[in-house]
């Protein structure tokens, strides 16, 4: 599922795959959150900011709204690409009110500045936890109240979160190379940096390898060309539209309408969350990520298979 894009990317292409390569790749298009895991170099921001590119352009009340939050955040605004949505990329060293907002009069943050679009946080161990906290409310009703001693303002930041981070304190874990000598409970503190709740929060890890030259050439299977891709996204976010909203946003009860579960697939779900120790709000990401996948299949039952798939794509961050 990883070296489709990359290799897709680093060749310039806007969205490439090899049919055998499953429907991973098209959940990232789903606003659920991203963790990119992957050794320097191997193109996680390059990943992340062609997202942005593959994501439909805004409709025109969406457009507007961000443009007039950026125009609050004093941006400039290019006429030729106001329906492009945002890429934000701050770096770690910001502070909570770059990234949220505030100041006087307030001001928008990084969130609402990304707001339809996609905010990218690389090298996320280096972040500092509380700043990172601050994500938590946005995250959830898709804006942020900031309140000084005498204004309050309200931004609106609904955005697709993708974050970067290293596998390991070197960056090479995993790699074929074995360049790596970190120990185990080293890459475990490091990978403790990000606090629980943040990574409760995360629906999809993506592993980012870095590839030989020998895997940058084409290979025997054709690429799936673009169109084939947005075809069958574009018929899954129409099945997403009639309930209202994307499957990462739907709530508690809209879910379980939406997600039925037969026995097998229940048990499956049981079964991860004692083994795995999961917590309710992670079980039900997994719900809705197994949703996108049943409806890029044009299934509309979540079966066994659709919440395996979907345990398995979020596999590095959970215990065990
Ligand atoms: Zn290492």
């Amino acid at each position: 599922m990883r070296s489709w894009l990359v290799r897709g990317l680093r060749r310039g292409c806007d969205f490439i795959g090899a049919p055998t390569l499953g429907r991973g790749k098209d959940t990232l298009l789903f606003s659920h959150i991203r963790l990119l895991v992957g050794p320097p170099g191997s193109g996680k921001t390059l990943l992340a900011s062609r997202l942005t590119g593959l994501l439909p352009p805004l409709d025109e009340a969406s457009a507007l709204e961000a443009a007039a939050v950026r125009s609050l955040g004093q941006q400039r605004l290019d006429p030729g690409r106001w329906r492009e949505p945002a890429f934000r990329h701050p770096h770690h060293t910001a502070s909570g009110i770059a990234l949220v907002g505030g100041g006087s009069p307030p001001r928008p943050g990084e969130i609402s500045l990304a707001h339809h679009g996609v905010l990218f946080l690389d090298e996320l161990t280096e972040w500092d936890r509380r700043v990172l906290e601050v994500l938590r409310e946005p995250l959830e009703s898709g804006q942020i109240t900031i309140s000084r001693a005498a204004q309050q303002a309200e931004f609106p930041a609904r955005f697709q979160l993708v974050a970067a981070m290293n596998p390991c304190p070197c960056g090479w874990a995993g790699d074929p190379s074995g360049r790596c000598h970190c120990s185990a409970e080293l890459v475990a503190r490091y990978r403790g940096r990000i606090s629980g709740p943040l990574l409760d929060r995360i629906d999809l890890i993506v592993e980012v390898p870095r590839l030989s030259a020998a895997e940058l050439r084409p290979g025997p299977v054709p690429p799936e060309d673009s169109a084939t891709v947005a075809r069958r996204v574009a018929a899954a976010r129409a099945r997403q539209d009639v309930r209202g909203a994307l499957n990462a946003r739907l709530g508690a009860g809209a879910l379980a309408s939406a997600a039925p579960l037969d026995a097998e697939t229940q048990a499956l779900l049981d079964r991860a969350i004692d083994r795995l120790q999961l917590s309710a709000r992670v079980a039900q990401r997994l719900l809705r990520v197994a949703r996108t996948i049943a409806d890029l299949a044009g299934e509309s039952q979540v079966v066994r298979a659709h919440l395996a798939e979907a345990i398995s794509l979020r596999r590095f961050a959970l215990p065990g």
